[in-house]
């Protein structure tokens, strides 16, 4: 069983191509929303995360505040790599126990930081998701009701499309004007191919 890594820059459409994936039958990790989740329920994340951040971090209902957390790592970035230092090992370990219990040709790692983070160095594959800069402030603004600048902001924390797609072995266009469904089947047969 192969591991396919997905990325791509904020916006461009990773749960958008995995939602069509998981359709053919593709198990789906999703790295963020893992890490997340396990911000809330890892006792020892809790207390890095208090050690690092202050209490504030954490709302009375004890689960993480994610518009306090955003507003200090999006333009801090030494914090944000701490930040980082800290969730992903027990991300890595999530996956790997996921991973272990997974029955298809191949598993797909959804993650927004794939490259920058190193971890696409344990996947066997890699695609990557490309929709120009425009495009994926549109689309942010108008699904997280937030600024452009919020966007462009968060923009700056990730590597450019250009240094990602060289290290990516399948690249899916994602703009208004691209299918992306053909573009998922060819590579979905590919991977099964070689899986
Ligand atoms: P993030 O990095 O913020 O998690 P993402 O890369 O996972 O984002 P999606 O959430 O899949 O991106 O897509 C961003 C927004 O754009 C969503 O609201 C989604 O419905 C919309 N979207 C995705 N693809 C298209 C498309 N081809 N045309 C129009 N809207 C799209």
């Amino acid at each position: 069983m192969i591991k396919v890594g997905i990325t791509g820059g904020i916006g461009s459409g990773k749960s958008t191509v995995c939602k069509v994936f998981r359709v053919l039958g593709i198990p789906v990790f999703e790295a963020d929303s893992t890490a997340k989740q396990l911000m809330n329920t890892d006792p020892s994340l809790r207390e890095q995360l208090i050690q690092l951040f202050g209490p504030a971090v954490y709302l009375p209902n004890l689960t993480i505040d994610r518009k306090y957390l955003a507003g200090i790592v999006f333009s801090n970035a030494p914090l944000l790599r701490k930040l980082n230092e800290i969730v992903h090992p027990a991300v890595r370990k999530a996956f790997d126990e996921w991973f272990l219990i997974q029955h298809s040709p191949y598993v797909i790692h959804e993650a927004a930081i794939l490259f920058e983070s190193g971890f696409y160095k344990l996947m066997d594959k890699t695609i990557m998701v490309v929709t120009n800069e425009n495009e994926r402030i549109e689309r942010v603004v108008k699904r997280d009701q937030i600024t452009a600048e919020m966007v462009r902001q968060r923009m700056k924390n990730q590597w450019s499309d250009e240094k990602k797609i060289k290290l990516a072995d399948f690249v899916i266009g994602n703009n208004d004007n691209e299918l992306i469904i053909p573009q998922i089947i060819e590579i979905d047969k590919k991977l099964k191919a070689n899986g």
